[in-house]
């Protein structure tokens, strides 16, 4: 029998590994991004939380990363270059941008949060595609969420979304470290975080990343426990995402989701 269709609103968050390679904005894989995005705001609402502001920066001036004002500076700097690249690929389909810089503050109070809701509501109802990163520049450190993988799944909670998902440079959150077990292998379905998975030691892919595994199982548990659901699949090649998202089959990839919650 043939799935119904509902369409939803999507959040989908995109690693700096992923966008970057070398210390600059990897085109091929932007573009290839933008593509898939494009098709997928035909059938839902699309939301995007993009890292890679700092290597974006970086390809422009060669400030020392280890200083904190530093990487505050460089995401300062290439956040412009950063939008710019989306619009250039979205531009190619007729699809507008939009940024929104978001601090913890935004989250503060039901006000605060109404008030953001309400411009991501405007923005999806006119057809355009909100691009969303945390505001490293002027973040502090009590209210900094630090990786993008935390900050997508309260944008996705908060902002009304259905589902989170984070294209990451693996294909899928393992059973065991994948780059150290050769013998792995992708958990298809997870419907409940043990305590013990969070604790992991941090393990970021790249020299400008800072989620890690731990991260993004932080994002899935928030969303287990607020009746969301989060899917994990590879940002380098799209098949996976595509395949579960545009056709509905679930052929790689890790679906999170509570056993209550109507999975596939
Ligand atoms: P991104 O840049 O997309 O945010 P990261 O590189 O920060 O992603 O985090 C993903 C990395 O976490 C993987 O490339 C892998 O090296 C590591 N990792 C550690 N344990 C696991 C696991 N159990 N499943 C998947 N990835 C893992």
């Amino acid at each position: 029998m043939k799935k119904e269709y509902i369409k939803k609103r999507v959040v989908v968050k995109v690693g700096t590994h992923v966008l970057s390679e070398n210390g600059k904005l990897c085109k091929k894989r932007f573009k290839a991004l933008c593509k898939f995005l494009v098709n997928l705001s035909e059938k839902h609402e699309v939301i995007l939380v993009s890292s890679a502001a700092i290597v974006s920066g970086y390809s422009r001036i060669k400030l020392d990363k280890s200083n904190l004002a530093n990487r505050q500076a460089l995401a300062a700097i290439g956040q412009p270059t950063l939008m710019r690249t989306y619009d250039k690929y979205f531009n190619e389909y007729g699809k507008l941008v939009a940024q929104i810089l978001i601090s913890g503050h935004n989250f503060d109070s039901r006000r605060a949060t109404c008030k953001a809701k309400s411009a991501i509501d405007a923005l999806l109802e006119n057809g355009v595609i909100p691009i969303i990163n945390e505001n490293d520049a002027t973040a502090t450190e009590e209210i900094v969420f630090g990786d993008n993988d935390q900050l997508s799944s309260r944008v996705a909670y908060y902002f009304g979304a259905d589902m989170l998902i984070i294209l990451s440079d693996i294909d899928g959150y393992y059973d065991k470290d994948p780059r150290k077990y050769s013998d792995a292998k992708v958990k298809k379905i997870v419907n409940h975080i043990d305590p013990n998975e969070l604790e992991l030691p941090k393990t970021a892919g790249s020299e400008f990343g800072t989620g890690g595994i731990v991260t993004k199982l932080k994002a899935a548990d928030y969303l287990l426990k607020n009746g969301k659901i989060m899917f994990m699949a590879s940002g380098f090649d799209l098949s996976d995402i595509k395949s579960y998202m545009l056709k509905g089959i679930h052929k790689g990839g890790t679906l999170f989701c509570a056993k209550d919650n109507v999975c596939e």
